[in-house]
């Protein structure tokens, strides 16, 4: 339900994103994919609207949210964040935790939307706990509850899985993905780390420098690389 349409963003001389278009499908997962600096968080931040485009339009459920003489504020977007330092409140409960983006809602709406959330991913039983007596692996679960208990229409993590070590990282990753798919959520997902790439995206969107490199199936980024770039890139992790 996403679109980005030809998006170029410059701050000062330097062109960060040049000429993105992309079409993110409902339900799936698409990856941002590509080294460091190449402009996976900003092209994020353009999404949720904390920075605007140099040029471009951005699309959402058909409806312009970006571009010439278009802007829709980041708080009407109904977007969800999973960070990487998209930290728990450390003062509130988990209850309290999933609450915090159900404000607008009535009480008893936002009780049984929290229950929901909680049950559905499997930590109805850490309600009551505060974030310092959690996991690793159960903070980042309440997180993912957090950031679905708005039921955002698009749901954004940048490097949601980078400050788990390995063995958990992947289960973590598991899970999350599970869910994801489970509720049909939306998502972009970005991560420099290809295998991360492969085992989780529906679609990936390989970029270099500001720009699309390739755009497939894990299969076509995989198997059928349309450049050295990218095969080199994709490469080492057979
Ligand atoms: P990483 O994998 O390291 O997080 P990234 O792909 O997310 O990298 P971005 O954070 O999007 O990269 O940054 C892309 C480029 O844009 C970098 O060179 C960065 O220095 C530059 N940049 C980002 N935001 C700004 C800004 N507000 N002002 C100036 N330059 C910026
Ligand atoms: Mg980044």
């Amino acid at each position: 339900p996403l679109q980005l349409d030809r998006i170029s963003c410059r701050f000062g001389r330097h062109e960060v994103l040049k000429d993105i278009s992309v079409e993110v499908p409902a339900g799936q997962i698409t990856c941002l994919l590509g080294e460091s600096g190449c402009g996976k968080s900003t092209l994020l931040r353009l999404i949720s609207g904390v920075e605007r485009p140099t040029s471009g339009a951005i699309f959402m459920a058909g409806r312009q949210i970006t571009g010439e003489g278009v802007f829709v504020e980041p708080e009407q977007r109904r977007i969800g964040f999973m960070f990487q330092d998209y930290a728990l409140f450390p003062h509130l409960s988990v209850a309290d935790n999933l609450t915090f983006g159900l404000r607008d809602l009535p009480g008893d709406l936002r009780r049984a939307r929290v229950t929901d959330i909680a049950e559905r991913i499997g930590i109805a039983h850490l309600l009551d706990r505060f974030p310092y007596a959690l996991s690793g692996g159960e903070q980042q679960r309440v997180a993912l509850a957090r950031a679905l208990a708005p039921q955002p229409a698009i749901l954004l993590m940048d490097e949601p899985f980078s400050n788990l070590d390995q063995g958990l990282r992947e289960r973590v990753r598991r899970e999350t993905v599970d869910t994801l798919r489970k509720l049909g959520t939306t998502a972009i997902l970005v991560t420099h780390d290809p295998q991360e790439a492969l085992a989780v995206g529906d679609q990936i969107v390989l970029m270099k420098q500001g720009r699309i490199e390739q755009i497939g199936s894990s299969f076509d980024i995989y198997d059928r690389p349309n450049s050295a770039y990218c095969a080199e890139f994709m490469g080492p992790c057979n």
